[in-house]
């Protein structure tokens, strides 16, 4: 789907400079749309100190809106960035994804890695899932999780940047307390991860302020034309529940997931104190089979390969 973005009325003015706006709530014409989406970005890189500028910057990408948003505008601010891709062999949808990100990344002249589960993980993900019972998504996350840390490394990143946006953060925070597991919240935030650990790279989230609907406003008006294709594979029901309600909400409340995820950042630091003191008596160890980070002998990526077929 490509979506068009149209004035509710056709007399609205950007706030700004009185041009016809193209963007609503704030009103903004083209031109002052773009530049107050990539000043937040800025904003919200400065005000948490999110990168330094000795910082090499490894940015985690797939080719959707999110990640070349990110791209494009953190490319703008610092130089010393590569780009690292995870090709699950997903049929018919990340050949797509990843051809555009190629082009992407040419056009700017910027590097970029794609590590596939064919050949680090020893088959696609569409062989896994073919012989194996086993939720998509559960181990989807932990081969792409253990990827990008393991090479975000292996590049000499001093940080990993993702693309999670206001949208993300508002659900995933809802989807904690809805279930009572507020604790894992305490890994949400703009610096994600609780300890610091030289075996996990520092993940910063640069969009996280934007909104969905700004950043979809924001690949369309740059003119990048693109489909938001969604993952054969995406099961994750009681997260499109989750959208579905802040959404909806947000249609009567403007404010509705800017409000709950600065209350949820004022939360934080108390939620990441109380996990500390327990965390300090599990030790982090190295999988006795790749060296990578785990809590247990064996790393999460390294028990499915050992387990599935
Ligand atoms: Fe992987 Fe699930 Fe995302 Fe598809 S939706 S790419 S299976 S994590
Ligand atoms: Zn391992």
């Amino acid at each position: 789907m490509i979506i068009k973005i149209k004035c509710k009325n056709s007399d609205n003015k950007c706030c700004k400079c009185n041009e016809k706006a193209v963007f609503t709530s704030p009103n903004l014409c083209k031109e002052h749309f773009i530049n107050s989406i990539e000043c937040k970005v800025s904003q919200t890189i400065d005000k948490y100190n999110l990168i330094s500028k000795d910082d090499k910057l490894v940015i985690a990408a797939s080719g959707g809106k999110d990640s070349l948003t990110l791209l494009h505008i953190v490319h703008k601010i610092h130089k010393d960035i590569i780009v690292l891709a995870v090709d699950e062999g997903i049929r018919g949808y990340r050949e797509h994804t990843l051809k555009r990100l190629k082009e992407f990344c040419k056009e700017r002249d910027i590097q970029l890695r794609i590590y596939s589960y064919k050949d680090e993980m020893g088959k696609t993900l569409d062989e896994y899932l073919s012989k194996n019972k086993i939720m998509p998504c559960t181990l989807c996350g932990t081969f792409r999780r253990y990827l990008i840390n393991k090479y975000a490394k292996k590049l000499d990143g001093t940080k990993l940047l993702t693309g999670h946006n206001l949208d993300d953060e508002a659900q995933a925070f809802l989807m904690n307390l809805f279930t009572s597991q507020l604790k894992l919240s305490a890994r949400q935030g703009l610096k994600t991860g609780i300890i610091s650990n030289e075996g996990f790279i520092p993940r910063i989230k640069p969009l996280y302020f934007c909104s969905e609907r700004e950043i979809k406003a924001y690949t369309f008006l740059k003119g990048w034309n693109l489909t938001f294709d969604e993952c054969p594979h995406a099961t994750d029901s009681f997260r499109g529940y989750m959208r579905d309600i802040l959404n909806e909400y947000s249609i009567i409340n403007k404010t509705a997931k800017i409000n709950l995820v600065n209350n949820f950042l004022k939360i934080l630091p108390k939620l990441k104190e109380n996990i500390e003191k327990n965390i300090k008596s599990y030790p982090i160890l190295s999988c006795k089979n790749c060296g990578e980070p785990c809590s247990t002998e064996t790393c999460s990526a390294c028990s499915f390969q050992k387990a599935l077929v």
